[in-house]
């Protein structure tokens, strides 16, 4: 993972050398500076931030993009303190209203979209039309969250007592943190505000350290909103950092719901620790996502879903297929076109359109796909694709690796190959003989995110979504384990954390519940007919 880091002269020499015109016009598109000045991390209100300088550092050809002022210490409190401020003041504004500015920030951020979408692009490393696609995702969860505005709906429950009324009413909740991964640098903040702000709630986004500049040109569209309505900037609040700053969130107890999304070692300290002071923790972890290929599966449709969840994002989505079971009667067929699809993959630079596989995320990913490569070549692995680093120009000046598939000896889950989230494109294949043991397989792992299984047999599909069948928080049918949309509550069980964000009632979590009896009668009747006169 990057790590926050002060710079070291070469570092700056080689940005004050000047940026590449490739990435000089995707940043001023979205009005970040391209003269090497170094850039403001927090916003809490006003834009800020005088603590350790990161770098985002662009995968593709490893060009230093700009230098940003994360929080100091100091910078973060008066940054909560402004969130609780900005919360007690938002949280009177009528619902409707804060929708009403929300449909305004999807407007400011449909303008940007494209714009948005390549520099994520550029700083993230995924290609062009999934950067995109992952504004539309913010613009889509956006327009849910105008819907919710009109309709986070408590309820009159009965009561059993003459004359009395119960409601459980929904309020809002507080100050939510929002600590996010590199790899959804945009969505994944999007699915947090859009719910939040709707709910009347100060955000404060802690991003990753390694996607600063997404971060800031968001913050800017929305931050240009607020101060137009009139609304405290600190309703949307920004603070760029590292783990300690990370850290130091997760403790505070002005923090009222932490939402984290990372990885799983992570996460267990974030839980542990949100918990301990009995704040909110909601958790959207790594996931190890299986395929299911029956031997009736329609295999046009199953292997070009298998190839775009394992190798898109180069394999870099909680939702990736890293775990690919076959039917016997299909499997050589299976993996002998899946195979040529693999040898058609056009790698590059991410921002061009015929781009099909940009770059790993940082140099340290490279280590972990190489680490998992040697560690499948020791244990036996067949490797039927891939397992090495791009090493011509200029795709070496990247962090390019070529995705893979393996054939491990063992295909028990609880082995390491099978049980660990690689995060790059690395596909691990096994062949079942019957969808019981697919289903065993698929459950065996401790994370339970995505899962999929092809079938045209009714009476397979009904196992697989039913108790018998897979236990994860996304369980589809002749479509990827990746590329969910915003409708649906998103989340994974198990080790993946059970967090559930985006649509469905993951809205819920956004607001503090109270039951409330009235009593509109002229007695005072105790529930359960207990009598208490004296
Ligand atoms: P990460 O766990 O390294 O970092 C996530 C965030 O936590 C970053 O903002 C980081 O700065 C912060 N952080 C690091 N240490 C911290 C600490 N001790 N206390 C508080 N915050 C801390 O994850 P990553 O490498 O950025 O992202 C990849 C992981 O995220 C993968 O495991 C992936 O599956 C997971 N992910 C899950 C989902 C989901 O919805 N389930 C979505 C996207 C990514």
């Amino acid at each position: 993972m990057f790590v926050a880091k002060r710079l070291t002269r070469s570092k700056s020499v080689r940005l004050a050398r000047g940026l590449s015109s490739r990435a000089t016009t995707v940043l001023s598109s979205v009005d970040i500076p391209t003269t090497g000045q170094e850039l403001s991390g927090v916003y809490d209100g006003s834009w800020k931030g005088s603590g350790d300088i990161l770098e985002s550092v662009c995968p593709t050809t490893g060009e230093v993009l700009a230098r940003v002022k994360s929080a100091t210490p100091t910078e973060l409190r008066e940054s909560l303190a402004k969130s609780r401020e900005a919360y007690r003041y938002f949280r009177s504004v009528p619902a409707p209203r804060r929708g009403e500015i929300l449909r305004q920030i999807r407007y400011a951020l449909s303008k940007k979209r494209d714009e948005l979408g390549a520099l994520v692009s550029l700083e993230m490393g995924k290609i062009r039309t999934e950067g995109i696609g992952e504004v539309q995702e913010f613009v889509d969860i956006c327009d849910y969250g105008v819907g919710l505005s009109r309709m986070m709906n408590g309820r009159v429950v009965s009561s059993e007592r003459p004359g009395h009324s119960i409601l459980e009413v929904p309020n809002p909740l507080g100050v939510i943190a929002v600590l996010s991964a590199f790899n959804f640098p945009v969505a994944v903040y999007g699915w947090n505000l859009a719910l939040s702000l709707a709910a009347g709630n100060a955000t404060l986004w802690k991003p990753s350290p390694s996607t600063p500049l997404c971060s800031i040109a968001v913050t800017q569209i929305i931050s240009r909103v607020l101060e137009e309505n009139g609304i405290p900037g600190a309703v949307a609040g920004l603070v760029i950092g590292g783990k300690d700053v990370g850290e130091a969130i997760v403790e505070d107890r002005g923090v009222d719901m932490v939402s984290f999304t990372g990885s799983e070692a992570v996460g267990r300290a974030v839980g542990k620790v949100v918990q301990s002071r009995f704040g909110k923790v909601l958790l959207e972890l790594g996931g190890n996502n299986a395929a299911v290929i029956m031997p009736d599966a329609d295999l046009s449709l199953a292997i070009p879903a298998v190839f775009f969840g394992a190798v898109g994002t180069a394999g870099q989505r909680c939702t990736s297929t890293r775990r690919l079971y076959l039917h016997r009667d299909i499997a050589p067929e299976f993996l002998e076109r899946l195979k040529k699809l693999y040898a058609s993959v056009r790698a590059g630079d991410p921002l061009a359109k015929e781009t099909l596989l940009g770059p790993l995320h940082t140099r340290n990913a490279i280590k972990v796909y190489t680490d998992a490569v040697g560690y499948l070549r020791d244990a036996g692995a067949e490797i039927v694709t891939g397992g090495e680093r791009y090493s011509s120009p200029p795709l070496d000046q990247g962090y390019f690796v070529k995705p893979t598939i393996a054939l491990p000896k063992t295909a028990d889950p609880q082995d390491k190959i099978w049980s660990t989230e690689t995060f790059a494109p690395v596909l691990n294949a096994a062949v079942f003989e019957d969808i019981e043991q697919a289903i065993e397989w698929n459950n065996g792992v401790p994370q339970g995110l995505s899962s999929t299984l092809f079938t045209r047999d009714l009476r397979t599909v009904g196992k697989w979504i039913g108790p018998e069948g897979s236990d994860a928080g996304i369980v589809n049918v002749n479509v990827g384990t990746s590329g969910a949309e915003i409708g649906a509550a998103f989340g994974g069980n198990k080790s993946t954390g059970w967090g559930r964000e985006s649509g469905g009632d993951a809205w819920k979590q956004y607001v503090r519940w109270s039951a409330c009896t009235i009593n509109f009668s002229d007695k005072a009747p105790l529930a359960q007919g207990v009598d208490f006169s004296a």
